[in-house]
């Protein structure tokens, strides 16, 4: 087969995609506002919209590379949930069909998004091949993602992933630790504890916050409206998520290198073993816990 043009690539994908297949649906992202962010600035990708014969092309074009080789896919940029329902379904059909090997279809999704879906559209692209999206909830505190301009509510939160769930996804809400700052570390904590109680999603995926100094975060802190939390202070939110948990399922991982503690495993069966974990670190002596600290890469 002739390939007219190379498939486009994507700016970024959760580290748990890096054997994926990756299908680009849109550039950028739809919101780009949230304060923390500005990652598709920083790599001077506008958002836009593709149109259904260049994805499909690309999907063609992928398969004439690689063969029928994957086991996973992962479709971006930022929130191809924002499309149409109907579109999703036909690019999920048409990916399935080309690479019958799937065993696993995921996309990045803003929970707004998800909340303005009905149930029966995420049945249908569910029904059509996605399996997991991932939602970066960044906290459950509506003061806190209201500063941050994150443009969604714990209200949002809460109905996206019960919608979510019961349409039979997988999902995994993303934490990111140090988004109160000192100000609002407490209150971040304990809201985010209860999204994840009240939605139960499969995975809870923990990250630190990373402030680069040319986001609009960076000019909240020069100008004193935010105080960026101390590593110790990111091990202690960790600690108070985690001690709120409910017996559940749900997996919690830091599985992304920029985290000063690494546990992972299910709320129900290994969360006092991962208390235990944080805890001895926490005993250990001062010097040793700031040399770890300064060990720990600041990376996105
Ligand atoms: S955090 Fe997500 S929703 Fe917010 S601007 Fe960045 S990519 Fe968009």
């Amino acid at each position: 087969m002739e390939i007219m043009r190379p498939p486009e690539h994507l700016v970024i994908r959760p580290p748990s995609e890096a054997r994926s297949l990756l299908v680009r649906l849109v550039r950028g992202c739809n919101w780009n506002r949230c304060a923390f962010c500005g990652i598709y600035d920083f790599f001077d990708t506008p958002f836009s919209e593709r149109s259904l014969e260049e994805v499909i092309e690309d999907i063609d074009a992928l398969r004439a590379i690689y063969g029928d080789i994957f086991k996973t896919a992962f479709l971006g940029d930022a929130n191809p949930l924002h499309l149409k329902t109907d579109f999703l379904v036909q690019v999920l059909e048409h990916l399935r069909k080309t690479f019958p090997r799937l065993e696993r279809v995921t996309s990045y999704a803003r929970a707004s998004s998800l909340a303005k879906k009905t149930r029966e559209e995420l049945v249908s692209i569910r029904k059509a091949g996605l399996d997991r999206v991932h939602v970066g909830m960044e906290s459950g505190s509506d003061k806190v993602l209201r500063f941050h301009m994150k443009g969604t509510t714990q209200a949002q939160l809460i109905d996206a992933g019960h919608k979510a769930m019961s349409s039979g996804m997988e999902l995994s809400y993303y934490v990111l630790l140090g988004l109160g700052g000192v100000e609002l570390w407490e209150e971040h904590a304990k809201e985010s504890a209860r999204v994840l109680n009240e939605v139960k999603p499969h995975f809870a995926r923990i990250r630190r916050l990373w402030i680069h100094p040319m986001s609009r975060l960076g000019e909240e802190i020069r100008s004193g409206r935010f105080t960026e939390q101390t590593p110790e202070g990111t091990v202690l939110e960790l600690r108070s998520i985690l001690a709120e948990l409910e017996p559940s399922p749900m997996v919690l991982t830091c599985d992304h290198a920029n985290n000063y503690i690494q546990v992972e495993g299910r709320i129900d069966l290994h969360k006092d073993g991962m208390l235990e974990v944080i805890d001895s670190f926490l005993s250990l002596p001062e010097e040793q816990r700031i040399r770890h600290y300064r060990s720990v890469p600041s990376v996105i």
